[in-house]
């Protein structure tokens, strides 16, 4: 394969693909455009990019398209580096070329009887997941999915491909992990997996006039939820199309989803004896619509939380939530309630704490969250509301949150680069800066750094 970077510029063959995003509701325009499948291009593409006096940026799948700044004055590196995901099972250990999407690592690591700290989707590109956070399904027992990085393979501004490890660089390799971006371009990362021998896993949908006992039953079991279990709760409006069962798109639903693991097969009576302590109670609010929860093997995880397969416009929100309590769920029930239809699919609360709220002593700039829930919003211009009304509700919403809201951010769930974001405190992100002045000193980068990322 040539080492060679192909570039192209808006209108010739090549670009459109180069450009290709997960969201439509956010096209990306760069001055130029190459997808790198070696390392040897990737290095090619960043110094003819400097010598055009372009910036770099760099995408996988797109799935953040929204949450990245416009990119007119840039050279997109589409990351789609080849080779397969290797596994060492004894040293418990993945490397997975940039590109490389989660539901190919869990198709390599599962036979071993290992998991991968992905997160619902396995359309979610691993390298960009990974470097914003990560929030997982297995992620109150094995914590955020970036402290799970052992190492990266990274070209960075100068042209050079360098391992960064914490020998080689303990300070870049410190930054890179959740510092906010702008250090380079990953080629692959080295994971450390876990061992699941199998979870409880699954959906259940009610009409949403239960709502708020539901959300009363979910909140009460959140209070001291054991750490195997992770799990979500969603007021959805999806749309009448035909991937969704025409009695979910009747009108809004309840949805809560996750995943209860056990590590070991001797542990599955008590994973099935968890799972039931969560469903049990919320089964006997009412039937529910449907319900997939049931004992199985791990790649039904990435099905759980009924992720689009294929690319979708999406336009939404997202900050962490405190405790909430009695007042905050009921506000969050009010806002839900109140209004229909919603230009909002999905208005959702992520469980937090377990193994999220440990800062990790080997991790990087971002190793935990402190929050109780992970607030997310979600619509879908030109589906179930414009532009303005889904922007509209998502303010609405953060308003009258206000009250319960960190001021924290988990950058992987950052939908929109206009949003506030915040993930740092004041000396990570002097440390960040001071490491991207040593790594990157012209600012070639700088496009990529998330807003918020940085103490200028
Ligand atoms: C359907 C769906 C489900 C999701 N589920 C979850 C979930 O369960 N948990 C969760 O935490 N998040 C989830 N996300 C959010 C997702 O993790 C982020 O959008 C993530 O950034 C996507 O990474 P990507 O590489 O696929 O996307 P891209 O948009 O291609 O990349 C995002 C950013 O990552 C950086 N990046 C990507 N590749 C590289 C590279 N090779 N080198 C350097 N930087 C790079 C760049 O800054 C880029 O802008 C979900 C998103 C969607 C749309």
């Amino acid at each position: 394969m040539s080492e060679r970077a192909e570039i192209f510029r808006p209108g010739q063959d090549g670009y459109t693909e180069a450009c290709r995003v997960f969201n439509l509701a956010a096209p990306v325009r760069p001055a130029a455009a190459t997808v790198a499948r070696t390392p040897g291009q990737v290095r090619d593409a960043v110094r003819m990019a400097e010598a055009a006096g372009l910036g770099v940026r760099v995408q996988a799948t797109g799935h953040a398209a929204g949450a990245a700044r416009p990119m007119q004055d840039a050279l997109l590196v589409r990351t789609e580096l080849a080779g397969t995901v290797e596994v060492d099972p004894d040293r418990r250990r993945a490397r997975i070329p940039a590109g490389t999407l989660w539901g190919d690592v869990v198709d390599a690591v599962t036979p071993h009887g290992l998991a991968a700290p992905h997160g619902s989707a396995g359309t979610v590109g691993a390298v960009g997941y990974l470097l914003r956070g990560g929030l997982s399904f297995y992620g109150r027992w094995s914590g955020l999915a970036v402290n799970s990085v052992r190492a990266v393979d990274l070209v960075t501004a100068d042209g050079e491909l360098r391992r960064v490890d914490d020998v080689t660089d303990p300070e870049l390799f410190w930054a890179v992990r959740g510092g906010g971006g702008g250090f380079g371009v990953v080629t692959a990362v080295e994971i450390e997996l876990f061992p699941v021998a199998g979870v409880v896993t699954g959906a259940a949908f009610w009409p949403v006039r239960h709502a708020s006992r539901l959300l009363k039953e979910w909140q009460a079991w959140t209070a001291d939820a054991p750490a195997q279990a992770s799990t979500s709760v969603r007021v959805m409006n999806l749309p009448k199309v035909p991937e969704v069962p025409p009695e979910l798109s009747a009108g809004p639903v309840v949805c809560i989803d996750g995943v209860v693991l056990a590590e070991t097969a001797a542990d599955t009576p008590v994973t099935e004896r968890l799972a039931e302590d969560l469903l049990g109670p919320l089964r006997a609010v009412a039937e529910p619509l449907i319900d997939s929860w049931q004992p199985t093997e791990l790649r039904a995880v990435l099905q759980a939380h009924l992720d689009p397969p294929d690319p979708v416009p999406f336009l939404g929100d997202h900050f962490v939530l405190g405790d909430i309590g009695d007042d905050g769920a009921g506000e969050f029930l009010r806002l839900v309630d109140a209004e229909a239809p919603s230009p909002l699919v999905a208005v959702g609360l992520r469980q937090l704490g377990g193994a999220y709220a440990h800062p990790d002593p080997l991790g990087g700039a971002l190793s935990h969250v402190d929050g109780s829930f992970a607030f997310s919003t979600s619509g879908a211009p030109g589906l179930t509301g414009t532009r303005e009304e889904i922007e509209l509700r998502c303010a609405t919403l953060r308003d009258r949150l206000a009250h319960w809201d960190t001021g924290t951010t988990v950058p992987s769930f950052v939908e929109d680069h206009r949003a506030p974001q915040r993930h740092l405190d004041e000396p990570s992100l002097a440390t960040v800066d001071r490491v991207r002045d040593r790594i990157d000193p012209e600012g070639l980068f700088a496009g990529d750094v998330m807003p918020g990322s940085t103490a200028r």
